[in-house]
C-alpha cells in the first residue's frame, strides 16, 4: 500500500459519525481511509450499497482499521436522499459529483446532478441539528476555465477571490457544473448560521487510487501517457495537480481544525502534460512509450477535433503556464504536499500492476 493521508496536526473528532458522500470514489476513497484510520465511524452514501465490486476496498479498509464504515444508498438526484445518513453526523463531506468530459447531454449528465446533489445535500444539512459543519469537494475549475484565465487573475495567479467565468454549457460544462454547485453551496450556507461551510478547491487529482476500478476522469491523462497516445509528444497544456492523499488530508483539515474557512485552492504543483510524462521516465522510460519532447502548438491546433480537444481550449491551454495561490491551504490548513514525482510515480506503478499497459519487450 502507498503511503498514507498525513494527518499531522489534526485532532479527529471520534465521538460523532461523519456522512462522505460519493464514497465510492476516487478522491473519497482516501478521505474514508484517512477517517476510518483515526477511529471514526463513516457514514458512506453510495449509488448502490449491493454493488461490493465498488464498495469493497472501503470494507477492506476498515476491517483494518479502529474506525467503522456503515453504508446507505443515495442519489444525487433523488431529493432527501442524504437524510437519513446524515442524521447525527456532526461533519458532513460532500464529494459525489460526476467528473467526466465524455457527455452527451451536459445540463443532464453534469450540471443537474451536481447543483441538485449539492442542493440535496444542504438542504438535509439544515434539517439535521446534529451537522455542524460541511466539507464540499468544489473545485480549481469553479475557479478558471483556461490556463490564460490565470494571467487575468490578480498578479497573474488564481486565487480563492477569482470565481470562473467563462465557462459554460457549450464549453468546458464540468466546470460550469462546478462552478453552479458550489455557488449553490454558498447560497444556502449564507442564509443560516448554524453549521458551517468549507470549501475545497483541487486542481487536477492524482496519485494511486484507493478504489479498484477508477472511472475518475484523472486516469484519463495518465493513461494517454503510458499506452502510447503520446509517444510522438505530448502538449504543454498548463495545469496544477495535486496529491489525492494530500487532498484527503485537506478535506479531513477542513472539517476538524477549528478555524478552518471559506474556500482552499489545494494544488501541490504548477506544471504541464508533458511535465508529467518526463517525471515518469527515469523509472519507466526504458519499458513504456512516454512522451519526451513538446508538440508543437499549430501541430496540437490542426489535430485538435480528433484527439477529442476543441481549437478554442488547444488556443487557451497549450503553450500557457498555468498558476495558482496554495498559500491558504499552507499555512490555514497545514499543507505539505509531496513532490510531482512521487505521486505521478506510484499512479502509475499502480496502473501498470493492474495491467492497464503493456510493457515493451
Ligand atoms: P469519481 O471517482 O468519478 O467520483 C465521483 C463520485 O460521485 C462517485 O462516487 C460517483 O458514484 C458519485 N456520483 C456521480 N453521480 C452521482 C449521482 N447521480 N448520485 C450519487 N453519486 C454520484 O471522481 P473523483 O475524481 O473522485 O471526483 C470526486 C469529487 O472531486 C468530485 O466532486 C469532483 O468534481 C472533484 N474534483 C476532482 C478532481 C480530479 O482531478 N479528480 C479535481 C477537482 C475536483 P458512482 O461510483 O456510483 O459512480
Amino acid at each position: 500500500m502507498y503511503a498514507e493521508p498525513d494527518l499531522t496536526g489534526v485532532t479527529v473528532d471520534t465521538t460523532a459519525p461523519v456522512l462522505v458522500t460519493g464514497a465510492t470514489g476516487y478522491v473519497a476513497g482516501w478521505i474514508v481511509k484517512g477517517l476510518l484510520d483515526a477511529g471514526v465511524t463513516v457514514r458512506a452514501a453510495v449509488r448502490d450499497p449491493r454493488n461490493t465490486a465498488k464498495i469493497q476496498h472501503l470494507v477492506d479498509f476498515a476491517e483494518k482499521s479502529p474506525g467503522a464504515i456503515e453504508f446507505f444508498a443515495a442519489d444525487l438526484l433523488t431529493e432527501g436522499s442524504y437524510t437519513e445518513a446524515m442524521a447525527g453526523c456532526r461533519i458532513v463531506f460532500h464529494t459525489a459529483s460526476p467528473f467526466t468530459t465524455r457527455v452527451d447531454d451536459p445540463q443532464r449528465e453534469l450540471v443537474d446532478p451536481a447543483v441538485q446533489g449539492t442542493r440535496s445535500v444542504l438542504e438535509s444539512a439544515n434539517a439535521n441539528p446534529s451537522v455542524q459543519r460541511v466539507v464540499l469537494t468544489s473545485s480549481c475549475a469553479a475557479i478558471y476555465t483556461d490556463a490564460t484565465d490565470c494571467a487575468a487573475a490578480p498578479h497573474g495567479r488564481l486565487t480563492e477571490d477569482v470565481w470562473n467565468t467563462t465557462a459554460s454549457l457549450d464549453y468546458q460544462p464540468y466546470s460550469y457544473s462546478k462552478l453552479l454547485a458550489e455557488k449553490a453551496a454558498w447560497e444556502i450556507a449564507d442564509a443560516q448560521s448554524r453549521w458551517r461551510l468549507v470549501v475545497i478547491n483541487p486542481s487536477l487529482v492524482i496519485g494511486p487510487a484507493a478504489n479498484t476500478q477508477p472511472t475518475s476522469e484523472s486516469f484519463s491523462i495518465v493513461r494517454q501517457l503510458g499506452d502510447g497516445t503520446l509517444r510522438w509528444g505530448a502538449p504543454r497544456a498548463g495545469l496544477g495537480v495535486v496529491d489525492v492523499r494530500d487532498l484527503a488530508r485537506a478535506h479531513i483539515a477542513a472539517a476538524y481544525l477549528p478555524h478552518a474557512h471559506g474556500r482552499h485552492i489545494v494544488s501541490g504543483h504548477e506544471t504541464d502534460v508533458l511535465e508529467l510524462g518526463r517525471v515518469l521516465l527515469p523509472r519507466f522510460g526504458d519499458r513504456f512509450p512516454l512522451p519526451r519532447r513538446a508538440l508543437p502548438k499549430p501541430l496540437v491546433w490542426l489535430a485538435a477535433p480528433s484527439a477529442g480537444l476543441t481549437r478554442t481550449f488547444v488556443s487557451r491551454n497549450v503553450g500557457v503556464a498555468w498558476h495558482a495561490d496554495n498559500t491558504k491551504s499552507r499555512h490555514e490548513l497545514g499543507m505539505v504536499y509531496r513532490p510531482l514525482r512521487q505521486s505521478m510515480e506510484d499512479m502509475f506503478e499502480q496502473l501498470v500492476e493492474r495491467g492497464t499497459f503493456t510493457a515493451r519487450a
